[in-house]
């Protein structure tokens, strides 16, 4: 267990390895929520494209968090001022710039709270880059979530329709910017369980976190 003796699943991964399928599918068996902290990113993103707010800004980044105003239901929709977001968020733009302003130490110390702020009985499923090395390092059961870049980008370019080379190429690219930034790179924490979900159909991936988290107490 955790804080508040809630069970948190920390599921964390590369840009497009299946968390948010297999996260709320892990959430609705174990009767816990979901909740994917890389819509905060991306939701800052937005609002500093929009704002026109330099990605290099980290005081500017950092001063538009409090202006976020974003409710996120339970699949992982995300409305604005009465607005839907979701594939505002999911867009080429979003995906070019949010390693950029995901980088930044003062805009990852201010979403922490939030992201903290979720856990409350009985427990959720919570997806990132750093959920098992910093926002919950604590949490009774880490999943590391990955397939080959290949596999990833086929997945993604079918959801979207966006040509295989560039989905790769952006993929990639995301990942090594996220992985070498200073400030809680993407990692897999050193008790995390390795999951490479290559070939491995959606229902296989869920049933087998649900019997690793039931055995943990679940
Ligand atoms: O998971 P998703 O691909 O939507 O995440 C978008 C971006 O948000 C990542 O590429 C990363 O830059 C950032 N992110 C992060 N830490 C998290 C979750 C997401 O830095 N816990």
């Amino acid at each position: 267990m955790s804080q508040d003796a809630s069970f948190v699943i920390a599921l964390d991964g590369p840009a497009a390895a299946g968390k948010s399928s297999v996260g709320l599918g892990v959430a609705r068996a174990l009767g816990l929520s979901y909740f994917d902290t890389g819509l905060l990113y991306r939701a800052l993103t937005w609002l500093a494209l929009e704002r026109r707010v330099a990605l290099n800004d980290s005081n500017g980044l950092t001063a538009l968090i409090g202006e976020l105003r974003i409710q996120v239901d339970s699949v992982g929709r995300v409305c604005r001022d009465g607005v839907d977001l979701t594939e505002a968020l999911h867009q080429p733009n979003v995906n070019e710039a949010v390693s950029a302003v995901s980088a930044h130490a003062a805009v990852r110390e201010a979403m922490r709270p939030a992201q903290r702020a979720l856990i409350h009985a009985p427990g959720l499923v919570m997806a990132g880059r750093d959920i098992g090395t910093v926002i919950v390092p604590d949490a009774p059961l880490k999943i590391w979530l990955n397939a080959s870049a290949e596999e990833r980008a086929r997945r993604r370019s079918a959801q979207t329709g966006e040509p295989y080379p560039e989905v790769l190429a952006a993929m990639q690219l995301r990942d090594r910017l996220d992985a070498s930034r200073a400030v809680a790179p993407m990692a897999r924490a050193q008790d995390a369980i390795a999951l490479d979900t290559d070939g491995l159909p959606l229902e296989a991936v869920i049933d087998a976190i649900v019997e690793l988290a039931r055995r943990r107490g679940a």
